[in-house]
């Protein structure tokens, strides 16, 4: 099923998308209305939007006041964090379940690489379990990423490792995700990627597949340290797994503080936390209804949140459209955040 939003000036053709719009998805589609207002688009009008047709909104009106609270507010109050795996990268590759960054990293150690999956097939069905309370399957998941971990340590893993393994991977960003980047550090607004993997690997993979850097954009999570060999000695900083990503988020941002191209002068980390949390309004990515969550550690005045519905569009699509503001079916390209921030904050629109 495609759900096309025919009720919002969202994604009407402007100079600005058209600008960015490099390639076209060849699609077609069944169309149906969402919302109020009237859906007269012609045939060829909607082929031409192939975004609008992945596109859910259920009350345009509330987005487009939240849009124009966060333009009057300006880039100087905005930021922008996102899910990493299935939001930034694509749910598909060639047809196939794309990788993750979990998923991605071989130690060159095949005894290692086997013990991981060990952990992988004992942790992971206790992850996804309904019956196991919230605090019995936190304590596992603290279990199952230390001793990953662990095992990374004692393996071996090198840095060479990590960067073959990326170059092997299956891994792809959606197409827009340089252009929504180049555009936000143009404006200097912060990009907080928050993620439970590992920092080095996604940090790797941004290297390898967007081929330049941003000095906006940061990863919040477990990041390594290397000797001089490029071999893993430790993991610095609270261990970051996938229940408590969301809680402890926002307060592992404010150290990079430095790194966001601000210097408060202080070193502080409550003053840097000050800082990420200084920017009140939001943008927030997410394949997972529990990353709406990402914000928790932040007391926003106003939030677009933004989801990609992936997989299972029939029987997630009401429970997506109720929790995020827009919802992108179907591993849509990320061209729509791109246009909902040149909408915000572009020099040609008053
Ligand atoms: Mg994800």
């Amino acid at each position: 099923m495609r759900v096309i939003n025919c009720c919002t000036r969202l994604h009407a053709p402007s100079s600005i998308r058209l600008s960015f719009v490099r390639r076209n998805h060849s699609q077609t589609h069944s169309y149906r209305c969402v919302g109020h207002g009237n859906c007269s688009l012609s045939t060829n009008q909607m082929e031409q939007r192939n975004l609008s047709a992945n596109t859910v909104i259920d009350h345009p009106r509330a987005l487009t006041d939240k849009i124009t609270l966060i333009r009057d507010a300006g880039p100087s109050k905005f930021q922008v964090i996102a899910d990493f795996d299935a939001t930034l990268t694509r749910y598909r590759v060639n047809g196939l379940r794309g990788q993750t960054s979990h998923n991605l990293l071989q130690q060159g150690n095949a005894e290692y690489d086997a013990k991981r999956q060990a952990l992988y097939d004992h942790y992971h069905p206790l992850e996804i379990s309904p019956v196991i309370p919230i605090d019995e399957k936190t304590k596992l998941m603290e279990e199952w990423w230390s001793k990953t971990h662990d095992l990374l340590i004692e393996g071996g893993l090198t840095y060479d490792a990590i960067k073959k393994s990326v170059e092997n991977s299956s891994i792809a960003f959606r197409e827009g995700v340089v252009e929504l980047f180049e555009f936000l550090e143009k404006k200097e607004i912060p990009v907080l990627i928050f993620s439970a993997g590992l920092a080095d690997v996604i940090e790797e993979v941004l290297r390898q597949n967007l081929h330049r850097t941003f000095k906006n954009v940061k990863i919040v999570s477990n990041r390594m340290v290397f000797d001089d060999n490029g071999r893993l000695v430790s993991f610095k900083g609270k261990l970051i797994h996938v229940l408590n990503k969301n809680e402890h988020a926002l307060d592992m941002a404010g150290p990079l503080h430095d790194q966001l191209g601000v210097d408060t002068g202080e070193e502080d980390e409550d003053e840097a936390n000050a800082y990420v949390k200084q920017r009140t309004n939001v943008l927030l990515m997410g394949d997972h209804l529990g990353d709406l969550r990402m914000s928790d550690g932040l007391s926003y005045e106003t939030r677009i949140s933004v989801g990609f519905l992936n997989d299972n569009i029939e029987k997630s699509l009401e429970s997506y459209r109720q929790a995020f503001d827009l919802v992108y079916l179907n591993d849509a390209p990320m061209w729509g955040a791109v246009e909902l921030v040149s909408r915000l904050f572009s020099t040609e629109e008053t």
